[in-house]
Formats: structure tokens, C-alpha cells, sequence
């Protein structure tokens, strides 16, 4: 790696822009998709509602963070205080309420890390995740859409990040690799670190919301934003180069956490990140906005670690050598 990271960017990184561009539109869905997504979200808001009348549903994760490719599964979250019933119970009761509506394939996951119902909608062909209580996801969704509506830049990487990542299955937590929501908080960091993103949770707080004795505060009048990042002029393309160049050559996995909500570099050791503690290793570590104590790189372990930066680095090294960037960065593993 030898004073790889002082390499300067090819001369004409630039002229690759308008591909990754394309690649970028045809993963965003269509509005058409859209609408499909936020019909089944009432009619499944009205039969919940219907038997448990102070619940609310959510619509989270992909379908409403704006970071969500076309064909992607609908993450929903139910809402739903009752002191008498377990998790559990809820979960089971859902899967009932969801039978008599006709929907299909629902599958009760009670013992999963966050328990859900699956199900298939048949008038659609759309599939459904409903958690319930995870409000927390409710809240960072936000936040991620609200970053997004900054800086036209955002969605385009983070897209292309996403896409590559699952081009070459680094993007499996159950396998010890990065999940979508880790990658566009990479994303956000690295463009704060441009001075394109400003930093919403420093800025006087105008949306609030108190989740599990967790306070959520940040800056939301994004509309008065726009334009923060507007003198600086790097193309998508050349924010790719950068971005990969950062997470091969540049990061320091030894010591650095990379956090959105201060949008600044942290220290490990003021995290205590420094060992392993149970399953947690912090090999990569990347801080959640809102549940500080949450590395959201904790499921990287001595082996996948390697993956990872093997992967950044050849995303590095195709950008900035290879003739066709746009085709190699995605080729399957
Ligand atoms: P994909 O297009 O891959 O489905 P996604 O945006 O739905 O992407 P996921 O990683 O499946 O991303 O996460 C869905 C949502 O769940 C995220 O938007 C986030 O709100 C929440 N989430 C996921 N992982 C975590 C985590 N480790 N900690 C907190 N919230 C998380
Ligand atoms: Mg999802």
C-alpha cells in the first residue's frame, strides 16, 4: 500500500460521470412503483387499524429513506402500545389479522433479532417486512432521506455504493458484511468530510423525537439547505474514486470511528471500541446517529474484515485505472 494514498485522481475521471449516472437511473424506481408501495401501505394501515385502533403503521428503511433501488422489499413498522401482550404475542396476532386480509406467504418470525411477519400481497406481487416498535428505524430514515434532499449528489453514490456492494456480496450482515443502512451513513460521513453535507445533529435542532429514552434532535428545514455543498464542484464519478481511495488507502481501521452525528472522525478509545467485547469486534467502525453505543460494523469479524477492504481497494484500483469503470466496478464476484 506504499504511498498509495497520496495518489492523485486520473485526469479524466470525470468523463465517467454521465454512465454512472445512468446506472444510477435505472436502479431508482418508478413513480408508478411508488404509488404501488404507498396503496399497499393503507390497505394493510386500514385492516391493522381496524383491530388495534391506536396503532400506527410506518413505512421505513428503502421504500421512504430514498436510498431504495426499484423491486425492493416494503419495511413497515407497527406501532403499538400494549402493556399486555409480548412481542411475540403481537407478532403471532399480526400474522392472524394479515391471514383473514387474504395476503399471502406470512410468516411469523418470532425469534429472529428483530422479529417480523413476512408476507406477499397478491393483487400486487409486493412483499412486506412489518416489525413492530422499532421506532428508532423510523426516526433514522428521516434522516437519511432528509440528507438527501441537501445535496443532489448523495443519491447517485449512495446508489452506486449500494449497487456494487451487492454486485459483490459485501452487503450480507448475516455473512459479516455491511448492510445498506451502513453504507449510506459511509456515504453521508465521506461527503461531510467534502464539506457537500453539513453536519444536521450540530445545527440547532428544529424535529425532536424521544425513542427508548434515546433523545432524536437535528436540524430538519433542509429546504433551507440547499445549495450548502454548491462550490464544490466534484462530479459524481470523481466522489466515487474518492470515496473508495478513503475506505482502501486512507481510513485508519486501527484507530478512527467514523460518525455522522458530530460529522467528524471519533477515536476508538474514547468510544471503547479498542477490543472485542462478546461478539462485537470493532474492526470497522462506524457509529449509529441516534444509538451512539451502536457499531454499525460490529458484524465484521477477522475474515470479513479482509473481504471488505479487499473490495474497496479493487473499487479503487478500477477507478482509477480501469478504461471502462462503469462495467468492471459491478461484475459479479
Ligand atoms: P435495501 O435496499 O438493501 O433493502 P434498506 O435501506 O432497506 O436497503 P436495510 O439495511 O435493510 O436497508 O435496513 C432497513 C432499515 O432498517 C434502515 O433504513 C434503518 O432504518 C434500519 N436499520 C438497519 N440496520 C440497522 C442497524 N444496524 N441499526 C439501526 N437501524 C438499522
Ligand atoms: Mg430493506
Amino acid at each position: 500500500r506504499f504511498q498509495r494514498n497520496k495518489r492523485p485522481c486520473r485526469y479524466d475521471i470525470d468523463q465517467f460521470t454521465p454512465s454512472f449516472m445512468s446506472i444510477f437511473e435505472s436502479l431508482v424506481p418508478s413513480d408508478e412503483e411508488i404509488s404501488k408501495q404507498k396503496r399497499l401501505w393503507t390497505t394493510l394501515s386500514r385492516l391493522i387499524n381496524k383491530e388495534w385502533p391506536n396503532s400506527k403503521l410506518y413505512l421505513y428503511g428503502s421504500c421512504a429513506n430514498s436510498f431504495g433501488f426499484s423491486n425492493s422489499d416494503i419495511d413497515l413498522c407497527l406501532s403499538i402500545d400494549d402493556m399486555e401482550m409480548s412481542k411475540a404475542d403481537i407478532i403471532l396476532k399480526l400474522a392472524d389479522i394479515l391471514h383473514a386480509g387474504n395476503l399471502q406467504n406470512i410468516q411469523a418470525l418470532t425469534r429472529a433479532r428483530v422479529p417480523i411477519v413476512k408476507l406477499m400481497d397478491p393483487n400486487t406481487g409486493l412483499c412486506c417486512d412489518i416489525c413492530v416498535n422499532n421506532l428508532l428505524a423510523v426516526v433514522n430514515t428521516k434522516l437519511l432521506r432528509d440528507y438527501s434532499q441537501i445535496d443532489k449528489r448523495l443519491r447517485p453514490l449512495a446508489f452506486i455504493v449500494k449497487h456494487w456492494a451487492k454486485s459483490r456480496c459485501v452487503n450480507e450482515t448475516y455473512q459479516g458484511t455491511l448492510s445498506s443502512y451502513a453504507y449510506v451513513i459511509m456515504c453521508i460521513y465521506f461527503l461531510q468530510s467534502q464539506a457537500i453535507l453539513p453536519c444536521l445533529q450540530e445545527m440547532e435542532p428544529t424535529y425532536y423525537a424521544t425513542v427508548d429514552n434515546n433523545i432524536c434532535a437535528y436540524f430538519d428545514q433542509v429546504d433551507k439547505l440547499t445549495g450548502f455543498g454548491a462550490q464544490r464542484k466534484d462530479t459524481v464519478s470523481r466522489l466515487l474514486w474518492a470515496f473508495f481511495h478513503y475506505w482502501a488507502y486512507k481510513h485508519n481501521y486501527t484507530k478512527d470511528v467514523i460518525s455522522i452525528r458530530t460529522g467528524r472522525i471519533i477515536s476508538k478509545n474514547m468510544k471503547d471500541w479498542t477490543r472485542r467485547v462478546g461478539n462485537d469486534r470493532h474492526l470497522i467502525c462506524i457509529e449509529d446517529p441516534f444509538e451512539t453505543s451502536h457499531d454499525l460494523g460490529r458484524v465484521v469479524d477477522s475474515n470479513t474484515i479482509w473481504i471488505l477492504r479487499e473490495e474497496f481497494e479493487r473499487a479503487a484500483d478500477i477507478l482509477q485505472y480501469d478504461p471502462n469503470p462503469s462495467v468492471t466496478l459491478f461484475e459479479p464476484y
